[in-house]
């Protein structure tokens, strides 16, 4: 077989797996967890936590891409008055680490684990990813021979620290031997065509092309990944 590509890339969060239930659930229970040790927390909406995380990123410019900090700065912030100066520190990283473990019961989207065990057979596959979800806590990191989060990258995708680390895992390899698969249009397809990647967009909610450069290929079910790839990509 040949192949005209050497290594995949994967997105995680809303690419192998469905994101808002995930984090929704680790968001309500780790509240709880919290409210259960200090007593009842003024959370606040969605503006209030862009808000706050705008103060936060003033303060200390890595809040930007380090996602796991920003959230241990905001516990810290809600926890101000509840809890004692010198255990401010300590409760917020004991909340984040139970978040954490929360954040990682997830839900493969069907076909993932099949798709994974084929292809890691033919190609080297990583994982970039913008959030904090740790792909060696899970099943499926045996089939990855490497992961890069904003917090290796220093940097959040569409920017190209992910696309380039990921390269540097193959000597010689070229960008054009990359593929990325994942389904934010900006941050994975975008952030990835720009720099020569090849792309596939993984759009199982039928989301409408935005972009002003030219839609590229996608697909809606894992369970047709595999066959795709060797399609477009492979020829015997
Ligand atoms: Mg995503």
């Amino acid at each position: 077989m040949t192949t005209e590509i050497q290594m995949i890339t994967f997105d995680l969060d809303d690419t192998l797996w469905d994101n808002k239930p995930t984090i929704t659930n680790a968001e309500v229970k780790t509240r709880k967890w919290i409210e259960d040790r200090v007593g009842a927390i003024e959370w606040g909406d969605l503006n209030d936590f862009l808000q706050l995380r705008e103060t936060l990123i003033r303060k200390d410019k890595r809040i930007a891409w380090d996602i796991s900090k920003l959230r241990i700065e905001i516990f810290k912030e809600k926890f101000k008055g509840l809890v004692s100066a010198n255990e401010i520190t300590k409760l917020a990283e004991e909340a984040f680490s139970y978040f954490l473990k929360k954040r990682h019961e997830i839900e493969l989207f069907p076909g993932v684990e099949d798709a994974l065990e084929v292809l890691s057979k033919n190609y080297m596959l990583g994982v970039l990813t913008n959030g904090n979800a740790d792909i060696y806590k899970l099943s499926i990191g045996k089939y990855f021979e490497f992961s890069i989060s904003s917090l290796e990258a220093q940097d959040s995708k569409p920017n190209k620290s992910h696309f380039e680390l990921a390269k540097s895992h193959l000597p010689n390899l070229k960008y054009s031997e990359m593929l990325h698969i994942g389904d934010h249009q900006i941050n994975d397809i975008f952030g990835a065509h720009t720099l020569g990647i090849k792309v596939l967009w993984f759009n199982n909610i039928k989301a409408l092309w935005e972009q002003d450069f030219e839609k590229p290929d996608q697909f809606y079910d894992w369970h047709s990944l595999a066959k795709i790839i060797e399609e477009k990509y492979e020829s015997r």
